[in-house]
């Protein structure tokens, strides 16, 4: 189907009621905004907030900061020095408490693909070094204790009951060294000073700082990942914020998972990459600039309102030359960090969302910018959406956009969001400002 970029307006149409009908360019999903819908306030409080106990911003769940070893043996962790961020791997039980982490990466107890799955389907064996560094942490009697105690609870919270053998224990051990599902847990549950559990600490009450830091570690992750395993050409990194969202705690955490597909929404796109090279320019960015939905942007990427998600969506695009995230320079990296962090802060903490990385499949041979998708998951109307495929969303992608410039106004004078982000009408034109396409 031929395409001209001003006047397609297939993808986004306002009515004369004032519903808006989308159809998202790269999945064909349909969705409809129903006018007087988008005026609710986004967050359900389903409780009155309750005062924090004297431990509570230290002890609250699993993955908070006095609980490290209730969490999988520590692969590696983001910690603050003079000489700026650093990353320590592979600690024992008794260095944990020698440094504070802001960040830490530990296997996830119970893992999406597990690491039985790489050794029974495709004969896996962990790398050499990660073999060793499991049988050093087994010979560290802290080491084996803390272990053998997670590999104690999985078995027990799986139904297999309370093992018998250290043997059992042995057989469960590996998947903590050599799988392929990681958790990042940042060290706040509340945020500092926090009175009451309300008050959680999210990627948008991190700083700048801190979450540049949150995002160069979980792309270290990421690439420590696909070295790992020559069998997966493809990690999906997610974040799950609040239970709507599917989070088990409400403490801000990223999840990374090696998968041996691509997954069919990328296969879909990649489809219409070949045909199209400048796919993510021409429907993603260019269309929104068109259509005056670019929310923000700084030099190293841009934020715009996403059109025919099921959610609300807002969309990061890295305008790197660079496809891999993990081959991009600091700068670039921090630069979409720093618009990633001011989607969250101006969404805001009380709303749960999705964060969903996409980036080029190591075996792609057609290049494809890194972009982050931010979900809002407010409710919609099921039944209407069963019987004819087409999604109601309260809120359009003007009405997306309309909230997240408007905070984002407010969070700059603040001083809560990062230099060198313009917003809305300080962005320039975006004609092809994604440098992925080779050909511009
Ligand atoms: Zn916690």
């Amino acid at each position: 189907m031929p395409y001209a970029a001003h006047s397609a307006s297939r993808w986004l149409t306002t009515m004369a009621d004032g519903t808006v009908k989308q159809v998202s360019p790269f999945s064909g999903t349909q969705v409809w905004t129903v006018p007087g819908r988008g005026n609710r306030p986004l967050s359900h409080h389903p409780k009155e907030p309750e005062p924090l106990g004297e431990s509570a911003l230290t002890h609250t769940c699993n993955f908070c900061e006095a609980k490290q070893l209730a969490t999988p043996p520590e692969k590696a962790r983001a910690v603050r020095t003079e000489r700026g961020w650093e990353i320590l791997r592979n600690l024992h039980p008794d260095q944990l408490a020698q440094t504070r982490a802001e960040f830490r990466r530990v296997p996830n107890l119970f893992e999406i693909v597990s690491y039985d799955y790489w050794v029974r389907n495709y004969g896996y064996q962990m790398p050499e070094a990660q073999r060793a560094h499991m049988e050093d942490y087994l010979a560290d009697p802290a080491g084996r204790e803390h272990v053998y105690d997670i590999a104690r609870t999985r078995l027990r919270a799986s139904g297999a009951g309370e093992p018998e053998t250290e043997d059992e224990l042995l057989e469960v051990v590996p998947a903590y060294f050599g799988g392929g599902h990681d958790v990042i847990i940042a060290r706040r549950h509340f945020i500092d000073g926090a009175v009451d559990d309300s008050q959680l600490a999210s990627s948008g009450t991190l700083t700048p700082d801190e979450h540049g830091a949150f995002i160069s570690f979980t792309v270290d992750a990421l690439r420590e990942l696909l070295e790992a395993n020559p069998y997966t050409p493809y990690v999906v990194v997610f974040q799950n914020w609040l239970s709507p969202a599917g989070a088990s705690f409400d403490h801000l955490h990223k999840q990374l998972v090696a998968i041996d597909e691509r997954g069919v929404q990328a296969d879909l796109e990649i489809s219409k990459l070949r045909r199209n090279l400048n796919l993510y320019n021409e429907w993603g960015v260019n269309y929104a600039s068109y259509h005056n939905l670019v929310i923000a942007e700084n030099d190293e990427a841009v934020l715009v309102a996403g059109i025919g998600h099921r959610y609300p969506t807002v969309s990061v695009y890295s305008k790197s030359a660079t496809c891999e995230p993990w081959k991009q320079t600091a700068e670039e990296v921090r630069g979409f960090s720093d618009l990633l962090h001011a989607a969250h802060a101006a969404t805001g903490a009380d709303v749960a969302c999705n964060e969903e990385w996409h980036y080029r499949p190591v075996d792609l041979d057609v290049p494809m910018p890194w972009r982050v998708n931010v979900k809002w998951r407010l409710s919609t109307v099921a039944g209407f959406e069963g019987g004819t495929k087409i999604y109601v969303n309260t809120l359009s992608p003007f009405d997306v956009r309309d909230r997240l410039v408007s905070n984002l106004y407010r969070l700059r004078g603040e001083g809560r969001i990062a230099d060198g982000i313009r917003i809305a009408q300080e962005c320039g034109p975006a004609r092809n400002v994604l440098k992925y396409n080779p050909l511009l």
